[in-house]
C-alpha cells in the first residue's frame, strides 16, 4: 500500500523540526504560515524567536504590530504576519482563545486558506483532511502520472479525489506531512528527483512510464515586470534616513531607505537631495542590487550620501544602525544596502 510505505519511510526519515517535536495547534499554525513560500532552514530561527516572544494566541493578539512585523523581518510576504495577528484577535474574541479544530472555522480566520486549514486540522487535531500545497501537487501528479494542468481546478480536483482515497484513517496528519516531506527531500522539482530513494516508487505511474521528470504539467510562467529603483543611504551624524512605505500595496507599512523611481545619475540625485532641503557633503555610488518578488524584479542602483542636516521637507525618521536593527522592519529587498550599514563600512 502506498500510504503504509510512505508512513514507514516518514517514521525513519522525517527531519527533526521544532514544530514537529511539539505539534500544538498554535505551533502548527504559526509554522505553516511561515513555511508558505519559504524554505525550512530559513524558517527555523524565525519560528524559535517567534515562540519565545509570542508563545500563545493571547500574546500574539495583544502584541503591538511593530513587534510582530519585526519578528517577521526578512521573511517576506508581510501580509502573512498581519493576518496572523488579525486571526489571533478573532480567535481570542470568537473562540475563547482556542484555535478551532473544525475545517470551516479555521477557514474563516484571516490568512487561512484551504491548505493551511487542512494542515492544522489534520496535524494538530487528527482530522482526515488533505493539505495540498505545491509540493503535494507535484508529488501526486507524478504518482498519478497526470497530464492535467495542476494549476487548473480540474487538476486540483483530480489530486484531491486521489488523496481522499489514499489518506489513512489513523495518522492523517502524518500522512500529509509525509507527502510534503517526500516533495521536499526526494521528489524534488524538475530533474532533481531521486526516484532511487523513493518509498512509493512501486506505486508511481510517473516513474513506471518514465515521465516523472516532465511532471507536473503547468502553464508556462509569465515574465516578471522589471522596475528600476534608486536607493539613497543618507547619513547625518551617525543616523540614516528612513521612511515608511504607503499603507497599501507592495511591502505596505514597512520601513525603507528613501527610494526614487528609475535609475538616477549621481548629479541628479545630489540635486534632488538639495531640492528636499539637504546639504550634501559627499555622494558615493554603491554597487547595484537586485531583488525578486513573485511578479516583479527590482533592479536597484544605490548612493551613499553624507548630509550636513536632517531638517528637510520630507517626513523621514533618522535612526542609528542599532536603532534600525532593534525597532524598524526593513524588507529583505534592501538587504544588500542594509548590510553596508551593519558592517559599518560606509
Ligand atoms: Fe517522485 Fe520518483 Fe517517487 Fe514517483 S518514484 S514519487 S516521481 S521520487
Amino acid at each position: 500500500m502506498l500510504s503504509s510505505n510512505l508512513l514507514t519511510w516518514y517514521d525513519s526519515h522525517a527531519r527533526i523540526l521544532p514544530w514537529r517535536e511539539e505539534p500544538t495547534p498554535y505551533r502548527v499554525w504559526i509554522s505553516e504560515i511561515m513555511l508558505q513560500q519559504t524554505r525550512v532552514e530559513t524558517v527555523i530561527p524565525y519560528f524559535e524567536q517567534f515562540m519565545k516572544t509570542l508563545p500563545d494566541v493571547q500574546s500574539l493578539a495583544e502584541a503591538p504590530e511593530p513587534v510582530v512585523l519585526k519578528l517577521w523581518e526578512g521573511l517576506g510576504y508581510y501580509s502573512r504576519a498581519r493576518n496572523l495577528q488579525k486571526a489571533a484577535q478573532k480567535i481570542a474574541a470568537d473562540f475563547g482563545g482556542h484555535i478551532p479544530s473544525e475545517y470551516d472555522a479555521l477557514l474563516s480566520l484571516p490568512g487561512i486558506g484551504a491548505y493551511t486549514a487542512g494542515a492544522v486540522a489534520s496535524i494538530a487535531f487528527g482530522k482526515r483532511l488533505p493539505a495540498i500545497d505545491g509540493n503535494v501537487l507535484r508529488v501526486m501528479s507524478r504518482i498519478l502520472g497526470s497530464q492535467t494542468n495542476i494549476t487548473s481546478p480540474t487538476g486540483k480536483e483530480e489530486i484531491r479525489r486521489a488523496l481522499e482515497k489514499l489518506q489513512p484513517h489513523d495518522r492523517p496528519g502524518d500522512f500529509n506531512q509525509a507527502l510534503m516531506e517526500l516533495g521536499a527531500v526526494v521528489c524534488l522539482p524538475g530533474k532533481a528527483l531521486k526516484c532511487a530513494d523513493c518509498p512509493v516508487r512501486p506505486h508511481c505511474m510517473g516513474f513506471s512510464f518514465d515521465i516523472a521528470h516532465a511532471l507536473p504539467v503547468k502553464p508556462s510562467k509569465k515574465e516578471r515586470r522589471i522596475e528600476e529603483k534608486t536607493v539613497l543611504l543618507i547619513r547625518c551624524q551617525g543616523r540614516y534616513a528612513l521612511r515608511r512605505r504607503p499603507k497599501s500595496g507592495l511591502l505596505s507599512g514597512l520601513w525603507e531607505f528613501p527610494l526614487l523611481e528609475s535609475h538616477w545619475e549621481a548629479e541628479a540625485c545630489a540635486e534632488e537631495c538639495r531640492r528636499l532641503g539637504l546639504e550634501v557633503q559627499t555622494l558615493t555610488a554603491l554597487p547595484p542590487a537586485k531583488h525578486i518578488f513573485s511578479h516583479i524584479e527590482w533592479h536597484m542602483r544605490g548612493y551613499f550620501i553624507l548630509a550636513e542636516n536632517t531638517d528637510c521637507t520630507e517626513n523621514w525618521v533618522w535612526a542609528t544602525p542599532e536603532e534600525i536593527h532593534a525597532h524598524y522592519s526593513i524588507p529583505s529587498a534592501f538587504k544588500k544596502y542594509r548590510q553596508l550599514l551593519e558592517e559599518d563600512i560606509l
